[in-house]
């Protein structure tokens, strides 16, 4: 009886399901290994003993955090704007520039939230896709294409993309925020940590681009839920105008400040993970019929026959990664985020005894 008031195009929709299932090692959705340094731990735990306030509602504006990011970035902090995650800030961005029918242009295989927030706000979704004889490749011309094509609202890009790990070059992103000015086009760098250049440095050039960050991946934060925007105060002050108040609670503020903070120790991370990812790709591509795409990601796609089986065997062992069902393209693959020397050697040995 309810199903019938649901508004009809979300009568088929099946509620985001994580998979709960007890593991030994888990790699299967790009999270750090990394526990809450012990520095920002005991900084914490004096906080608390003095009392964090709790009774307040939380800054609304996250000011001392965006403080500290501007500081880093040096972007005005006008233009950062805070969100529950960066996928709030996706869906915000949705929100606040795609009306009824209006189009969204993104890539396909990509992160699934750009299509479901666009279906969930009304717009359209149009997805160019990436090509799996190219492995995966962006061919920026056909973005531009389509979002002149199809007068979009918004372009999402993903560099490095999950989950295929490929980037898109700053050229292509100078091309195609300079080719389409009444398109405001969004970057999503969830795990540019891991690669090593950012959009930020574009920003200057373009009040039409806005870059995406997360606290969820290299800052072993996924907890919290914190994410945040760099763009022009412009783009910022129309954000703000749909951003929920009060949207990030006051401890995630504050644990987000501090890890940003403790800068030396995540980037101590940053570099082992990327040493760990080169390991598991080079001991990946020796096991049987396995074969790896170049990643600049703290996650490897890895192609090889019977995937979705080989992952159900992998979680039969304790050794949880990203399957993707039967899905047309992905269903070849599954999807290894890197954990630590011991998580990795786990799921080597388990998958070497698997295809063999
Ligand atoms: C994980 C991820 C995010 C963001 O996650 P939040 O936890 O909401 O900040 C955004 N984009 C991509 C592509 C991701 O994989």
């Amino acid at each position: 009886m309810i199903k019938d008031l649901i508004r009809s195009e979300f009568k088929e929709f099946i509620p985001y399901n994580a998979n709960q299932v007890p593991y030994r090692v888990k790699l299967d959705a790009n999270e750090s290994p990394f526990e809450l340094p012990i520095k920002v731990r005991k900084q914490l735990a004096d906080i608390i003993m003095e009392g964090p306030s709790l009774y307040l509602y939380p800054d609304t504006d996250s000011i001392e955090l965006r403080k500290t990011l501007s500081a880093y970035w040096g972007v005005d902090m006008e233009g950062i704007v805070v969100g529950t995650g960066s996928d709030q800030l996706i869906q915000v961005l949705v929100n606040t520039f795609v009306g009824k029918g209006e189009k969204v242009i993104c890539p396909t295989p990509s992160f699934s939230m750009y299509k479901l927030d666009t279906i969930i706000g009304g717009g359209t979704a149009v997805e160019v896709p990436l090509k799996e004889e190219n492995n995966f490749a962006y061919e920026i011309d056909e973005f531009i294409d389509k979002a002149k094509s199809e007068a979009a609202k918004l372009v999402v890009l993903c560099t490095p993309n999950n989950p295929t790990g490929n980037l898109l070059a700053l050229k292509d992103i100078e091309k195609i925020c300079s080719m389409c000015p009444k398109t405001v086009i969004v970057i999503d760098e969830a795990y540019a940590e891991f690669a090593g250049e950012s959009a930020v440095t574009l920003l200057p050039k373009f009040e039409n681009l806005i870059v995406l960050r997360t606290f969820s991946k290299a800052y072993g934060l996924a907890g919290i839920r914190c994410g945040y925007s760099l763009s022009g105060k412009e783009m910022a002050n129309e954000i703000n105008k749909v951003r929920p108040p009060y949207n990030i609670s006051s401890l995630s503020q504050l644990v987000a400040k501090l890890v940003f903070e403790d800068r030396e120790e995540i980037e101590a991370q940053i570099k082992y993970l990327i040493e760990q990812r080169e390991y598991l790709c080079a001991e990946l591509e020796k096991i049987n019929n396995v074969s790896v795409l170049p990643s600049g990601a703290n996650y490897i796609l890895v192609k090889l026959p019977d995937a979705k089986t080989v992952a159900k065997e992998l979680e039969k062992r304790g050794v949880l990664v990203r399957s993707f069902g039967d899905a047309p393209v992905l269903g070849k693959y599954i999807r290894i985020s890197v954990g630590n020397k011991e998580q990795n050697d786990v799921l080597l040995e388990e998958l070497k005894s698997i295809m063999n």
